[in-house]
Protein backbone atom coordinates (compact mmCIF):
# COMPACT_ATOMS: atom_id res chain seq x y z
CA UNK A 1 0.00 0.00 0.00
CA UNK A 2 0.95 3.68 -0.84
CA UNK A 3 1.59 5.83 2.17
CA UNK A 4 1.96 9.72 2.65
CA UNK A 5 6.15 8.85 2.26
CA UNK A 6 5.69 8.25 -1.97
CA UNK A 7 3.91 11.92 -2.00
CA UNK A 8 6.14 13.46 -5.01
CA UNK A 9 6.23 17.15 -6.05
CA UNK A 10 4.06 16.22 -9.08
CA UNK A 11 1.57 14.28 -7.13
CA UNK A 12 1.33 17.05 -4.29
CA UNK A 13 1.07 19.60 -7.16
CA UNK A 14 -1.60 17.85 -8.72
CA UNK A 15 -3.80 17.71 -5.23
CA UNK A 16 -2.83 21.23 -4.25
CA UNK A 17 -4.67 22.31 -8.09
CA UNK A 18 -7.24 20.04 -7.79
CA UNK A 19 -8.40 21.39 -4.12
CA UNK A 20 -7.45 24.71 -4.96
CA UNK A 21 -8.61 25.79 -8.35
CA UNK A 22 -12.54 25.59 -7.39
CA UNK A 23 -11.78 28.52 -4.97
CA UNK A 24 -9.70 30.58 -6.26
CA UNK A 25 -9.40 29.54 -10.32
CA UNK A 26 -6.53 27.52 -11.92
CA UNK A 27 -4.03 30.39 -12.81
CA UNK A 28 -4.24 31.60 -9.13
CA UNK A 29 -4.19 27.69 -7.95
CA UNK A 30 -1.29 27.81 -9.66
CA UNK A 31 0.69 31.24 -8.86
CA UNK A 32 0.03 29.76 -4.85
CA UNK A 33 1.30 26.51 -5.35
CA UNK A 34 4.76 27.97 -6.63
CA UNK A 35 5.03 30.70 -3.78
CA UNK A 36 4.59 27.31 -1.53
CA UNK A 37 7.07 25.41 -2.96
CA UNK A 38 9.25 28.14 -2.74
CA UNK A 39 8.67 29.58 0.33
CA UNK A 40 8.95 25.89 1.86
CA UNK A 41 11.94 24.78 -0.44
CA UNK A 42 13.39 27.69 -2.19
CA UNK A 43 12.27 25.95 -5.24
CA UNK A 44 12.28 28.07 -8.25
CA UNK A 45 9.33 26.62 -11.29
CA UNK A 46 12.27 24.89 -12.57
CA UNK A 47 13.01 23.12 -10.12
CA UNK A 48 9.46 22.14 -9.08
CA UNK A 49 9.81 20.23 -12.99
CA UNK A 50 13.33 18.41 -12.14
CA UNK A 51 12.00 17.30 -9.13
CA UNK A 52 8.81 16.06 -9.83
CA UNK A 53 9.57 12.27 -8.98
CA UNK A 54 10.94 13.67 -5.44
CA UNK A 55 9.27 12.26 -2.60
CA UNK A 56 8.61 15.24 -0.22
CA UNK A 57 9.54 14.50 3.12
CA UNK A 58 6.65 14.13 6.17
CA UNK A 59 7.50 17.44 7.29
CA UNK A 60 7.03 19.28 4.13
CA UNK A 61 4.14 17.13 3.43
CA UNK A 62 2.52 18.26 6.38
CA UNK A 63 3.57 22.14 6.10
CA UNK A 64 1.75 21.96 2.94
CA UNK A 65 -1.46 20.46 3.83
CA UNK A 66 -1.58 22.66 6.65
CA UNK A 67 -1.04 25.82 4.33
CA UNK A 68 -3.75 24.33 2.17
CA UNK A 69 -6.59 23.86 4.77
CA UNK A 70 -6.15 27.51 5.95
CA UNK A 71 -6.24 28.48 1.87
CA UNK A 72 -9.22 26.81 1.68
CA UNK A 73 -10.36 29.13 4.95
CA UNK A 74 -9.46 31.93 2.45
CA UNK A 75 -6.73 33.15 4.73
CA UNK A 76 -4.59 34.78 2.44
CA UNK A 77 -1.10 33.61 1.46
CA UNK A 78 1.27 36.50 2.62
CA UNK A 79 -0.15 35.91 6.01
CA UNK A 80 0.16 32.23 5.87
CA UNK A 81 3.52 32.06 4.21
CA UNK A 82 4.17 35.24 6.13
CA UNK A 83 5.85 37.05 3.25
CA UNK A 84 4.88 39.24 0.23
CA UNK A 85 5.98 40.56 -2.57
CA UNK A 86 6.52 44.89 -3.14
CA UNK A 87 8.27 46.61 -5.66
CA UNK A 88 11.11 44.11 -5.97
CA UNK A 89 11.71 42.90 -2.16
CA UNK A 90 10.45 40.51 -0.35
CA UNK A 91 8.44 42.14 2.45
CA UNK A 92 7.80 40.06 6.38
CA UNK A 93 4.16 40.71 6.60
CA UNK A 94 2.02 39.68 9.79
CA UNK A 95 -1.66 40.51 10.93
CA UNK A 96 -0.64 43.49 12.07
CA UNK A 97 0.29 44.93 9.00
CA UNK A 98 -2.17 45.29 5.50
CA UNK A 99 -0.57 43.22 2.97
CA UNK A 100 1.10 45.35 0.56
CA UNK A 101 -1.15 46.02 -2.84
CA UNK A 102 0.26 46.67 -6.67
CA UNK A 103 -1.68 50.06 -6.35
CA UNK A 104 0.53 50.99 -3.61
CA UNK A 105 3.63 50.11 -6.31
CA UNK A 106 2.32 52.72 -8.66
CA UNK A 107 1.94 54.88 -5.99
CA UNK A 108 6.00 54.19 -5.15
CA UNK A 109 7.08 54.05 -8.54
CA UNK A 110 5.58 57.53 -9.43
CA UNK A 111 7.60 58.89 -6.77
CA UNK A 112 10.97 57.46 -7.89
CA UNK A 113 10.47 58.65 -11.36
CA UNK A 114 9.84 62.06 -10.13
CA UNK A 115 12.11 62.84 -7.40
CA UNK A 116 15.39 62.52 -9.48
CA UNK A 117 17.17 64.68 -6.86
CA UNK A 118 19.53 63.36 -3.92
CA UNK A 119 19.30 63.85 -0.11
CA UNK A 120 15.52 64.09 -0.06
CA UNK A 121 13.94 64.01 3.45
CA UNK A 122 11.16 61.64 3.20
CA UNK A 123 8.30 60.55 5.86
CA UNK A 124 5.86 57.68 4.91
CA UNK A 125 2.72 58.00 7.55
CA UNK A 126 1.31 54.83 8.71
CA UNK A 127 4.31 52.98 7.22
CA UNK A 128 2.71 49.21 7.98
CA UNK A 129 4.84 46.46 6.90
CA UNK A 130 7.30 49.53 6.01
CA UNK A 131 6.67 48.72 2.18
CA UNK A 132 6.78 52.43 0.88
CA UNK A 133 9.49 53.73 3.01
CA UNK A 134 11.71 50.86 2.41
CA UNK A 135 11.17 50.64 -1.42
CA UNK A 136 12.20 54.31 -1.66
CA UNK A 137 14.69 54.36 0.52
CA UNK A 138 16.08 51.49 -1.56
CA UNK A 139 15.81 53.69 -4.67
CA UNK A 140 15.94 57.30 -3.82
CA UNK A 141 19.53 58.37 -3.63
CA UNK A 142 20.84 59.41 -0.37
CA UNK A 143 17.43 59.88 0.66
CA UNK A 144 16.79 59.88 4.47
CA UNK A 145 13.32 58.78 5.10
CA UNK A 146 11.30 58.86 8.24
CA UNK A 147 8.23 56.41 8.98
CA UNK A 148 5.21 56.63 11.55
CA UNK A 149 2.77 54.20 12.35
CA UNK A 150 0.82 53.77 15.39
CA UNK A 151 0.73 50.02 15.50
CA UNK A 152 3.58 48.76 17.75
CA UNK A 153 3.05 45.59 16.23
CA UNK A 154 3.60 47.30 12.40
CA UNK A 155 6.45 49.13 13.88
CA UNK A 156 8.46 45.97 14.79
CA UNK A 157 7.67 44.43 11.38
CA UNK A 158 8.49 47.04 9.71
CA UNK A 159 12.20 47.11 11.48
CA UNK A 160 12.61 43.87 10.59
CA UNK A 161 12.02 44.46 7.28
CA UNK A 162 14.43 47.55 6.95
CA UNK A 163 17.47 45.66 8.79
CA UNK A 164 16.71 42.72 6.91
CA UNK A 165 16.81 44.89 3.60
CA UNK A 166 19.40 47.22 4.55
CA UNK A 167 17.12 50.42 4.86
CA UNK A 168 18.25 52.86 7.25
CA UNK A 169 15.09 54.03 8.32
CA UNK A 170 13.88 56.33 11.87
CA UNK A 171 10.91 54.68 12.64
CA UNK A 172 8.67 56.81 15.05
CA UNK A 173 5.94 54.76 16.80
CA UNK A 174 3.16 57.62 17.00
CA UNK A 175 -0.30 58.95 16.35
CA UNK A 176 -0.31 61.03 13.60
CA UNK A 177 -2.64 63.25 15.71
CA UNK A 178 -0.07 63.65 18.22
CA UNK A 179 2.70 64.07 15.87
CA UNK A 180 4.34 67.70 15.20
CA UNK A 181 7.58 68.15 13.63
CA UNK A 182 9.24 71.27 13.14
CA UNK A 183 8.91 73.67 9.89
CA UNK A 184 10.70 72.79 7.10
CA UNK A 185 11.42 68.18 8.21
CA UNK A 186 10.49 66.72 4.81
CA UNK A 187 10.65 67.50 1.12
CA UNK A 188 7.93 64.49 0.82
CA UNK A 189 5.43 63.37 2.70
CA UNK A 190 3.67 59.93 1.49
CA UNK A 191 0.59 58.32 2.61
CA UNK A 192 -1.45 55.57 2.16
CA UNK A 193 -3.94 55.74 5.62
CA UNK A 194 -7.17 54.14 5.89
CA UNK A 195 -9.70 55.10 3.55
CA UNK A 196 -12.23 52.67 2.95
CA UNK A 197 -15.64 54.05 3.89
CA UNK A 198 -17.40 51.95 6.99
CA UNK A 199 -20.33 51.42 4.95
CA UNK A 200 -18.50 49.53 1.98
CA UNK A 201 -17.86 47.05 4.24
CA UNK A 202 -20.38 44.76 2.87
CA UNK A 203 -19.21 44.86 -0.34
CA UNK A 204 -15.96 43.42 0.59
CA UNK A 205 -14.20 39.86 0.42
CA UNK A 206 -13.74 37.54 3.43
CA UNK A 207 -10.14 37.10 2.72
CA UNK A 208 -9.77 40.98 3.61
CA UNK A 209 -12.43 41.49 6.31
CA UNK A 210 -11.60 38.41 8.43
CA UNK A 211 -7.63 38.67 8.16
CA UNK A 212 -6.30 42.16 7.73
CA UNK A 213 -6.24 44.82 10.88
CA UNK A 214 -9.58 47.35 10.12
CA UNK A 215 -7.66 50.08 11.75
CA UNK A 216 -5.91 50.64 8.85
CA UNK A 217 -8.42 49.91 6.63
CA UNK A 218 -11.87 51.64 7.51
CA UNK A 219 -12.66 55.07 8.44
CA UNK A 220 -16.12 56.75 9.64
CA UNK A 221 -18.57 57.41 6.57
CA UNK A 222 -18.89 60.38 8.84
CA UNK A 223 -15.47 61.41 8.67
CA UNK A 224 -13.71 59.96 5.70
CA UNK A 225 -10.69 62.11 5.02
CA UNK A 226 -9.77 62.03 8.97
CA UNK A 227 -6.36 61.22 8.09
CA UNK A 228 -6.30 63.18 4.78
CA UNK A 229 -7.19 66.52 6.79
CA UNK A 230 -4.76 66.24 9.87
CA UNK A 231 -1.49 65.14 7.07
CA UNK A 232 -2.65 67.72 4.63
CA UNK A 233 -2.55 70.28 7.92
CA UNK A 234 0.84 68.39 9.23
CA UNK A 235 2.19 68.99 5.55
CA UNK A 236 1.83 73.11 5.63
CA UNK A 237 3.84 73.36 8.26
CA UNK A 238 6.66 70.72 7.96
CA UNK A 239 6.87 70.54 4.20
CA UNK A 240 9.71 72.50 2.42
CA UNK A 241 8.85 75.35 -0.21
CA UNK A 242 8.30 73.19 -2.98
CA UNK A 243 7.86 70.20 -1.14
CA UNK A 244 5.36 67.41 -2.16
CA UNK A 245 2.83 65.43 -0.76
CA UNK A 246 1.59 62.29 -2.45
CA UNK A 247 -1.08 59.78 -1.21
CA UNK A 248 -2.85 57.08 -2.34
CA UNK A 249 -7.06 57.45 -2.17
CA UNK A 250 -10.42 56.44 -2.47
CA UNK A 251 -12.14 57.31 -5.44
CA UNK A 252 -15.55 58.10 -3.93
CA UNK A 253 -13.78 61.58 -2.19
CA UNK A 254 -11.18 62.54 -4.74
CA UNK A 255 -12.56 65.69 -5.59
CA UNK A 256 -13.38 66.21 -2.00
CA UNK A 257 -9.79 66.26 -1.40
CA UNK A 258 -8.63 67.82 -3.80
CA UNK A 259 -10.93 70.96 -2.85
CA UNK A 260 -9.47 70.67 0.70
CA UNK A 261 -5.72 70.84 -0.85
CA UNK A 262 -6.55 73.77 -3.21
CA UNK A 263 -8.23 75.65 -0.13
CA UNK A 264 -5.07 75.14 2.09
CA UNK A 265 -3.15 76.64 -0.75
CA UNK A 266 -1.22 73.64 -2.40
CA UNK A 267 -0.78 74.01 -5.97
CA UNK A 268 -0.11 71.48 -8.92
CA UNK A 269 -2.57 69.64 -7.09
CA UNK A 270 -3.62 65.97 -9.74
CA UNK A 271 -5.46 62.94 -9.32
CA UNK A 272 -3.92 59.95 -11.25
CA UNK A 273 -5.92 56.92 -12.01
CA UNK A 274 -4.45 52.96 -10.79
CA UNK A 275 -3.53 50.19 -13.61
CA UNK A 276 -7.33 49.69 -12.89
CA UNK A 277 -8.77 52.65 -14.20
CA UNK A 278 -9.99 54.40 -10.69
CA UNK A 279 -8.90 57.84 -9.59
CA UNK A 280 -6.50 56.14 -6.99
CA UNK A 281 -3.87 59.07 -5.79
CA UNK A 282 -3.66 61.88 -5.75
CA UNK A 283 -0.35 64.62 -5.49
CA UNK A 284 0.85 68.25 -5.09
CA UNK A 285 3.02 70.93 -4.26
CA UNK A 286 3.52 72.99 -1.27
CA UNK A 287 4.99 76.32 -2.66
CA UNK A 288 5.52 79.84 -0.44
CA UNK A 289 4.71 81.40 -3.73
CA UNK A 290 1.62 82.78 -3.78
CA UNK A 291 -0.05 83.91 -6.98
N1 LIG B 1 -6.20 49.45 -1.15
C1 LIG B 1 -6.63 48.78 0.02
C2 LIG B 1 -7.81 47.88 -0.31
O1 LIG B 1 -8.45 48.08 -1.31
C3 LIG B 1 -7.00 49.77 1.09
C4 LIG B 1 -5.83 50.43 1.66
C5 LIG B 1 -6.19 51.52 2.59
O2 LIG B 1 -7.27 51.59 3.19
N2 LIG B 1 -5.29 52.39 2.73
O3 LIG B 1 -8.11 46.95 0.39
Amino acid sequence: METDKSITTARMTAELRRDLSPIYGDGEARAMIRLIFHSLKGWSQTDMVINADTPLSDYIIDKINDIKSRLLKNEPIQYILGEAYFYGINLKVSPDTLIPRPETEQLVDMIVKENTESDLRILDIGTGSGAIAIALSRNLRFAKVSAIDISEGALKVAEENATHLHADISFINCDVFEYSPKPDSFDIIVSNPPYIDDSEKKGMESNVLDYEPHSALFVPDNNPLIFYSKIVELGCKSLSNGGKLYFEINPRHAEELRQLLLDDGYQDVEIISDIYGKQRFIKCLRSDNKN
